[in-house]
């Protein structure tokens, strides 16, 4: 099969100086049916590390048997394979003679959450997370990515013979903290190995499994951390004129920030502040001394983000002096930014892809969730990021039109991805994106 498409191929190099559109000699159907018989006799492997993976889920920067699991898997593929790049990042190496560098990216780490999809590969796992024992759950389904970042390497290097350049696959860690792409680079990761020349990666979502969506331009948002500790003066609950209480100023804090969203900024621009976490006190009769909380500040544009943060910042000021309490200590962390798709890349790859997806690709607006992925392109490499769904497409209609139940998106505890045909679809669509770009590569020299 492979050897059949060879020809194909070299009918692309050769006919590259027609004024033929790009692509109309590249045998898509036939390179998709050579994936497809690759991943029937690869899915079963694929399929067992993917659950191994989803039963034992570690979180950022505890990714160590994770990166092991991987690790082993590609050197059998035959990678170079670095480890502890970045913590416990991953970097693995396959060269095939002269041509570009591409990166193919996943993430390593879970989340700090209770699995309760009840599946029989369901995670039960626990650590140690910010001195709290905590479950741990793949519930962004980083687990589909990195099987298919596996599948994905397999496939290509089955396929070896129809493309010529550097593979560069990097499985790197605490995505869901946004820190470690920033690691790795911070570990060299353009330095001591080759600064790609483009770069791909893919996140799952909720919509139906056999179909991807991307964006040109920006495709997720900023995101930054928000920690606020309002400082009261503790007492008797049944005392409170003898105190200063910061509950009272965290809740006025909760309720008023949202005003800054709805008031202060522009309605027609994405903007979000989402509080995650707030702790204080230990007894129904005791105010407490402080307050903490955490949050999440999320938008697209630089001028939309700083009004935001001015205008959070003053309410919490504001809520604590309302009280004649002392100023809240606040930190503002930068977390990442956002995701900027290159439109060359997107351009090459979505007409392999349109070409094996057809309808079932589609573009779509920015997605509000964050990713580190955005630090690579920012580093300079020129990328695209693109989705892929996890659920029946029939279950996606119905909760649609309102004939069923809502499907759990990312980061619920029921999230549940139908892993064949998700996985399957993500080497498919990662091994065409990749080949698009190298045969793309070629014909432009
Ligand atoms: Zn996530
Ligand atoms: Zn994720």
């Amino acid at each position: 099969m492979m050897r059949l498409l060879r020809p194909l191929l070299a009918s692309v190099a050769l006919c590259s100086a027609l004024p033929l559109p790009a692509y109309a000699e590249l045998d898509v159907i036939g390179l998709k049916s050579a994936i497809s018989a690759s991943l029937q006799s690869d899915y079963p492997k694929l399929d067992a590390l993917y659950k191994d993976i989803h039963a034992h889920p570690e979180i950022a920067f505890q990714e160590v048997k994770t990166a092991a699991k991987l690790a082993a898997e590609m050197r059998a593929i035959g990678f170079e394979v670095t480890e502890k790049v970045g913590g416990t990042g991953l970097v693995a190496i396959y060269r095939n003679g002269d041509g570009p560098t591409i990166m193919v990216r996943t993430e390593l780490d879970a989340l700090p959450m209770e699995e309760k999809t009840g599946l029989d590969y369901a995670s039960r796992d626990k650590t140690t997370w910010n001195g709290r024992e905590v479950f741990v759950a793949h519930s962004c389904g980083h687990d589909i990515h990195m099987a298919s970042w596996v599948g994905t390497a397999k496939t290509l290097i089955g396929l070896k013979d129809q493309w010529r350049g550097t593979l560069m696959f990097i499985a790197q860690p605490a995505e869901e903290i946004v820190s470690g792409a920033k690691a790795m680079l911070a570990d060299g990761l353009f330095t001591r190995f080759p600064k790609p020349d483009f770069g791909f990666a893919l996140h799952d979502g909720p919509f139906g499994y056999g179909t991807l969506s991307y964006r040109v331009g920006i495709g997720s948002s900023n995101a930054d951390g928000l920690s606020i500790k309002f400082r009261g003066r503790g007492g008797h609950g049944a005392a409170p004129q003898l105190t200063i209480d910061p509950v009272m100023i965290a809740a006025r804090f909760i309720v008023d920030v949202q005003s800054v969203i709805s008031r202060e900024k522009d309605p027609t621009e994405f903007g979000v502040v989402s509080i995650g976490s707030i702790n204080g006190g230990t007894a129904l009769n005791i105010i407490p001394d402080d307050v903490t909380m955490t949050g999440t500040i999320r938008s697209f544009k630089p001028e939309v983000r700083a009004k935001m943060l001015a205008g959070i910042e003053r309410t919490a000021k504001a809520a604590a002096a309302m009280s004649d309490a002392p100023p809240p200590d606040i930190l503002i962390a930068e977390g990442t930014k956002a995701v900027m798709n290159d439109p060359a890349v997107v351009a090459t790859a979505e007409k392999v892809l349109k070409a094996a997806f057809g309808e079932k690709i589609r573009v779509t607006p920015p997605g509000t969730p964050s990713e580190d992925f955005s630090e690579y392109v920012n580093a300079g490499v020129p990328s695209m990021f693109f989705n892929i769904g996890v659920y029946e497409p029939e279950r996606v209609a119905a909760a649609r039109d309102g004939t069923g139940p809502q499907l759990p998106p990312n980061h619920s505890p029921l999230f549940a991805p139908v892993p064949k045909p998700t996985i399957e679809t993500g080497v498919t669509a990662m091994t065409l994106a990749v080949l698009g770009a190298f045969d793309q590569h070629a014909r432009g020299k």
